[in-house]
């Protein structure tokens, strides 16, 4: 995939000086007429805060969405420079690490998405650290190694619950657990809920995660940022699969 075929779901605003969603831009532009003029020319990648972006509006084939504009670049080591990785390739990896560097990895990815606490906040040592960008992996293709993206959904935005692998996030979102049993008589589960907040103020559900022993530690009346990586599910409306049991890590806000 070419570096400026990829699309955002938030953008960096320069004169707010914070990461803002698409949801912010569309809205505006329902209620404008399309106009989008607050936003132009003030969004940047949410990651390098360097590269400009375009709104591209909605048609009938496809949902609006940013794309960076031809002309402008990425800050080296910035992740939206790099292909992204296959679903096979990031499950052979996922599968390579142990629990302590996927939960380093979550770590680094939610300080990145969910915080903006990222390597784009020291600029000056950014271009140098692609190794530090936990958006990025190392992937062994034969005799060489390369360095591809993971790609990032926000589940604050519009969700596509389709079976490529993201490394999913969500800020400020509700968490709740169902208790089910497979069955009558069968074994019990759990499901951990997860709900955003739209821009009418509406907590709708966003996705499911399914957890065999209870999770004890769940504040259903608290606001959490979480990040995971897996798919949806095709068989079961709103559930995601996680590449690893441990591959999810959620916070109180
Ligand atoms: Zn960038």
């Amino acid at each position: 995939m070419a570096k400026n075929s990829k699309t955002f779901d938030e953008f960096y605003s320069l004169k707010k000086n914070k990461i803002c969603s698409i949801d912010e831009v569309i809205n505006y532009s329902e209620l404008h007429n399309g106009n989008i003029q607050p936003y132009d020319k003030d969004m940047y990648c949410p990651e390098c805060k360097q590269a400009k972006l375009t709104f591209v509006h909605e048609t009938s084939k496809r949902r609006a969405h940013l794309r960076t504009i031809p002309s402008s670049n990425h800050v080296s080591g910035c992740s939206f420079n790099y292909e992204y990785a296959s679903n096979k390739t990031i499950k052979t990896i996922v599968d390579s690490m142990t629990n302590d560097e996927i939960n380093d990895r979550l770590n680094s990815i939610m300080n990145m998405l969910c915080k903006d606490i990222s390597v784009a906040n020291q600029p000056s040592n950014y271009d140098v650290n692609e190794s530090k960008n936990p958006m990025l992996i190392q992937c062994n293709t034969g005799k060489v190694i390369k360095t591809k993206a993971i790609p990032r959904k926000s589940l604050n935005c519009w969700v596509d619950h389709n079976e490529n692998i993201y490394a999913y996030y969500g800020k400020k979102v509700k968490l709740k657990v169902v208790e089910k049993q497979k069955k009558s008589g069968g074994s019990i589960f759990y499901l951990l809920e997860i709900r955003t907040k739209n821009t009418k103020g509406e907590w709708n559900l966003k996705a499911t995660i399914y957890r065999y022993k209870k999770p004890l530690d769940i504040d259903e009346n608290a606001l959490y940022n979480i990040t995971f990586i897996g798919f949806f599910d095709q068989k079961y409306e709103f559930s995601v699969r996680l590449l690893n049991w441990n591959a999810i890590k959620y916070e109180i806000v």
